[in-house]
């Protein structure tokens, strides 16, 4: 009769029974036909599996659907296989490198013959190729090989060579770890009757289940990211589960595309980033500088109004107090080199936490003082490598709303709570409302202080998240080497994720600058620091300001917020006079004398995402009205001008105004 029946466990800590030797295919199919076909992979006692690997008996199985994170993965690793074998078939002798998935897509590295690159076209005729593999419906086969075998198998392939040499040799490199398991034997894939390539797995069962992709760009890219190493050729693409999804894709990077910060901040002249500056240094415009201001100018009064005591600390420290705080021990790479002088040995500041501790430590603190937080828009300074550097979004000089809480063990808990609710209502105000939180915790390789501090701090966080109702992940392994932290990111108007405020919780600076406080009962205690920056940098919130609200900022941010046009010079002594007024009542106008074409002076407002374009015309002047024509709406004539200022008010109160 049947096989017998073998029992596995589900995640919900259900049990299933599937015949011995079944796979996880099968067992998707047991639970249920929508399942059976969403099933691209599975996770088998903690280890992602292929789908046809057999099950065992009280295996724990958990099923990958293409839907999820872990299933797009999988299907842009695999159609990163079909890219390799399609590019082989066409161009003979490429050497290929690694393909591994990335966020939203994958690559491919390859070395082509005689120092040729790809062109438009060439995407072109691999797509085509590409689709025939996935018509083709290719099962994705494994096996294992010892070194030795494999080594014969890839011999006119040197980069897989050198991967097996490394691994087998013992390599930790992650890199090699993505492709392939260590150990005495290597496992390779093979699909199609001619195409096989190292890796670990796992893979879609087959081609066919990968129709929804599209190659995107070339770039150029060196072996191991070595800028010394070989030149290789990067095709990048995209992969994912429908044609729906990836339509909604390539909606997105079109979006994104137009929302470019680099590409606003030049069109809107904002600001920008002279060569003769040097990399990943911005200077601001004054239109710029008109939002950083008021961006800067609400954070102070937010700040004033939550508690916080303001000071100021110096760009540049000697090396002996990085020591102290051990940022030279642990953040050396992050920093800019030294300079020489007086004897002693200078860095630019990569953060502002020493020197806060240093203002906590100048006299005695009592107990009353508690919780202390200090506020600082400190600029610091970071090494960020010249190929990582990306507009605002990543930069070597910003400025960080940095503020350092110190406080006792009591206060915790209810502190990082009250943090959160001041962080959540101050990111609202600049038009975010869908917001996500990571705990990360302790990197055991890489931090200070003892088992009980971090187990206390993280205790605390967890809590006040908990406390909050939110649902949050945990970022194993990823805390700072000082503390655990909370990471919020907001979601943006295009779907996008941004790392904007951090929450991090810091027993160790306290213990290394020997800050203490006297506690109620007379005796010195050591107080907790938590560090806490809320737009993360002014530049980098300003940078996804600009790309979530694609230029048109509301109009209290707005560096215009009304432009008001005579239809013709006659006009244009009335305007002065409502130019003057709304200047003084503090609203930021402007207006463009009639030495053009009407239509052409509102088109030139709108190019400039002026919320407010204001037009007064012979009917205006004897009705004291205006013309509203409001930026994204339909234009209101012969509005009384005094509603048009209640309005703009309210707008500007509000912060609304889109
Ligand atoms: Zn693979
Ligand atoms: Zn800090």
């Amino acid at each position: 009769m049947s096989a017998a029946m073998i029992d596995v466990r589900l995640p919900d800590g259900s049990t299933k029974q599937v015949p011995s030797g079944a796979t996880s295919a099968d067992l998707a199919a047991v639970i249920g036909p929508r399942l059976a076909k969403a099933a691209v992979a599975a996770i088998v006692n903690d280890r992602e599996t292929d789908l046809l690997a057999p099950l065992s008996a009280g295996d724990r199985v958990a099923i990958i659907t293409a839907d999820s994170d872990a299933g797009r993965h999988v299907l842009r690793h695999s159609t990163a296989h079909v890219l390799a074998q399609a590019v082989l078939q066409l161009f003979d002798g490429t050497k290929f490198t690694v393909g591994p998935a990335i966020v939203d897509g994958f690559y491919y590295d390859f070395e082509l013959p005689g120092g040729r690159t790809f062109t438009e076209d060439d995407l072109v005729t691999i797509t085509q190729r590409m689709n025939e593999i996935v018509e083709a419906n290719q099962p994705f086969l494994r096996s294992e090989l010892s070194p030795s075998a494999a080594l014969t198998l890839f011999a006119d392939q040197p980069y897989k060579c050198e991967i097996i040499q490394r691994v087998t040799a013992g390599s930790a490199d992650a890199d090699d770890a993505g492709e392939v398991a260590g150990g005495d034997s290597v496992s390779v894939y093979r699909n199609g009757d001619t195409f096989v390539d190292l890796c670990r797995g796992p893979h879609v069962p087959s081609t066919g289940r990968l129709p929804h992709f599209a190659l995107m760009k070339v770039a150029g890219a060196h072996w191991r990211s070595n800028e010394k190493g070989p030149t290789l050729q990067r095709i990048y693409g995209t992969a994912w589960e429908s044609k729906a999804a990836l339509q909604e894709h390539l909606v997105r990077l079109e979006e994104a595309e137009k929302r470019d910060h680099r590409r606003l901040a030049v069109e809107l002249d904002l600001l920008s980033f002279p060569s003769e500056l040097g990399g990943g240094l911005a200077v601001w415009h004054p239109k710029g500088a008109i939002v950083r201001k008021i961006m800067e100018d609400y954070s102070r009064e937010r700040h004033q109004n939550g508690g916080y005591q303001f000071v100021y600390t110096p760009h540049l420290a000697n090396a002996n107090l990085f020591e102290t705080s051990g940022h030279l021990d642990f953040y050396k790479d992050g920093m800019y080199p030294p300079m020489e002088m007086d004897n002693g040995t200078y860095y630019p500041k990569p953060m502002n936490c020493p020197m806060h501790c240093l203002i906590y430590r100048d006299r005695q603190r009592s107990y009353r003082e508690l919780p202390l937080r200090l506020f600082e828009l400190g600029t610091v300074y970071r090494y960020e490598r010249a190929g990582t550097l990306h507009g605002l979004l990543r930069i070597r000089g910003f400025t960080q709303d940095d503020s350092h809480i110190f406080c006792t063990q009591e206060h915790l808990a209810d502190e990082i709570g009250s943090l959160l609710g001041f962080v959540l209502s101050v990111l609202r105000r600049f038009g975010f409302d869908d917001f996500s939180y990571k705990l990360s915790t302790r990197n055991v390789d890489k931090s200070i202080g003892s088992d009980d501090m971090w187990e206390q701090a993280t205790t605390a966080l967890r809590a006040a998240l908990d406390k909050l109702g939110v649902q949050y992940t945990i970022g194993n392994r990823e805390a700072a080497f000082y503390g655990p932290k909370i990471d919020i990111d907001v979601r943006d108007a295009i779907g996008r994720k941004w790392q904007l405020s951090t929450i991090q919780a810091d027993f160790q600076l306290p213990e290394r600058f020997g800050l203490e406080y006297v506690g109620a009962d007379n005796q010195r205690h050591r107080p907790i620091m938590l560090h806490r920056a809320l737009f993360g940098s002014v530049e980098r919130f300003f940078g996804v300001l600009l790309e979530h609200y694609g230029g048109s900022f509301p109009t209290w941010l707005a560096p215009v917020q009304v432009r008001v046009l005579p239809v013709t010079s006659a006009h244009e002594a009335h305007v002065a006079t409502l130019v003057a007024q709304l200047a003084a009542d503090g609203f930021r106008v402007d207006t463009a004398v009639a030495d053009e074409q009407l239509g052409k002076r509102i088109r030139a407002a709108k190019l400039e995402r002026i919320p407010y374009v204001l037009v007064v015309g012979d009917d205006d002047i004897k009705a004291d009205s205006v013309g509203v024509n409001p930026r994204g709406g339909e234009v209101q004539r012969d509005t009384p001008f005094t509603s048009f200022v209640e309005r703009l008010a309210a707008d500007v109160r509000e912060g609304s105004g889109r």
